[in-house]
């Protein structure tokens, strides 16, 4: 360990940022170093494509830049713009492309990318709706959509924001309704997934899907996307059986996840970072791993779902750890109470929306609570991104 403690964190999104804007009190007092490594020049916040969809956003407005660190409140804390290529865990390195920078306690916050490969076929036939470039495409193909069949999958388990599907295709419904011409009556809606119908808050997804008419295809993983038949094929579900295959003229989809390259060493066969959901901490000494990039299991059974808002509360009780442990403070638990504990609004098609109140860890089985569906809801979630980038950004949104 060096005289003053050297903390890394990698990744600056809703994790990274929010754990170093609570460390640059240390660094501040010179209590620590703290170097936050970001490989892009600027933010993306994956939940404004569903307002870009409905027109509600510019994509041009979307990235927040980081400007060389000088945008963002934690102004101790050294801003490395730079991708990292490698983790050496013995000799508590990280080399980024241009440095190796040597640390004390590591926090890996790089979220999650994408393996569309393990699906042959999924990257050449799906827009993926947790991308921005495939958002705009996808809005395009809408407008010179004249019916048929628009499916909306998750070919596998996990995904991102465990709404965003249901929120896209109910958005889609009401595009549909909206631009007239008959264009609704002549589309056939499918929801596919993996799971047991749309997750969480099944019985109100379901009862939503049917006023809207929207098919749902459940314990669907998909196997193999036929580009040319423009068609799915599905595996076998959890159920046992085997859906028939799909055919679509128009397919979404959520894409399987997979920690960035650089960290595949530190992966298990989920592509993601085994870490405790209680502590955040890895097998390695020194080394947490949170947000999206993490595999945590619930003591319930299932994998901790992935969302903004929990990386929030994860980074708040590291940061309190790693403060507790800096200031040789006995071990603080500070801040657990909190973890996997989350609420926001989604978007529940209509331009309607409520509020969906998570607890992950309060039970023997999570919680998953919903709010009145209104259309203000729709506008208090653009509000939280708002309010959510105002805590880590010097300058305002311009959404
Ligand atoms: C369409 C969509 C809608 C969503 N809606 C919601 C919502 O309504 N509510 C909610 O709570 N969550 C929502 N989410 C989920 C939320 O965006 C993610 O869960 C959250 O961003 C995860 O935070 P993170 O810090 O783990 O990762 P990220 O926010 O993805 O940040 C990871 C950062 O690490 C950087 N990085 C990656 N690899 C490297 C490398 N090798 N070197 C250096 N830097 C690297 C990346 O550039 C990125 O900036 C949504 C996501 C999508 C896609």
């Amino acid at each position: 360990m060096s005289v003053i403690p050297r903390i890394v964190v990698l990744g600056g999104g809703f994790a990274g940022l929010t754990l170093c804007t609570q460390l640059d009190a240390l660094a501040s007092e010179g209590l620590a170093q703290v170097t936050l490594v970001e490989r892009t020049p600027s933010m993306s916040v994956g939940g404004l494509n569903q307002f870009v969809l409905r027109r509600q956003v510019h994509a041009s407005d979307v990235p927040m830049r980081y400007s060389g660190g000088t945008e963002l409140r934690c102004p101790s804390v050294r801003f490395l713009c730079d991708e990292v290529t490698d983790i050496n865990v013995k000799e508590r390195e990280v080399h980024t492309r241009s440095e190796v920078l040597d640390y004390d306690y590591l926090a890996i916050a790089t979220g999650a990318t994408y393996a569309p490969e393990v699906i042959p076929g999924l990257a050449t036939s799906a827009y993926n709706i947790c991308s921005l470039q495939d958002t705009l495409q996808l809005r395009d193909a809408l407008d010179r959509f004249q019916g048929g069949r628009i499916v909306m999958s998750i070919p596998q388990l996990p995904y991102k924001c465990p709404p965003a599907p249901q929120e896209f295709i109910l958005i889609v419904e009401t595009l549909l309704r909206e631009a007239g011409n008959g264009l609704r009556e002549k589309t056939d809606l499918v929801f596919t997934t993996e799971a047991e119908g749309p997750f969480p808050l099944t019985t109100f997804f379901k009862k939503r899907f049917e006023d809207y008419g929207i098919r749902i295809v459940e314990f669907a993983p998909v196997k193999e996307v036929e580009t040319n038949k423009k068609r799915l094929v599905f595996g076998t579900g959890r159920d046992g059986n085997c859906a028939e295959p799909m055919s679509f003229d128009l397919l979404m989809a959520t894409f399987p996840l997979a920690a960035p390259s650089a960290f595949q060493s530190l992966c298990d066969a989920s592509r993601l970072i085994p870490s405790d959901p209680r502590s955040m901490r890895t097998e390695w000494d020194g080394v947490w791993a949170l947000g999206d990039c993490a595999r945590m299991i619930l003591t319930s059974g299932p994998m901790h779902p992935k969302a903004g808002g929990f990386a929030v509360v994860q980074a708040e009780a590291l940061a309190e750890n790693l403060e507790a442990l800096v200031r040789s403070d006995s071990k603080s638990d500070a801040g657990a109470e909190n973890l996997g504990i989350s609420k926001c609004d989604a978007e529940v098609g209509n331009n309607e929306g409520a509020m969906v109140s998570v607890n992950l860890m309060g039970g023997p089985t999570s919680q998953f609570d919903l709010g009145p569906v209104t259309k203000e809801a729709v506008e208090d979630k653009l509000q939280w991104i708002r309010d959510s980038l105002e805590v880590w950004f010097k300058k305002k949104p311009k959404f």
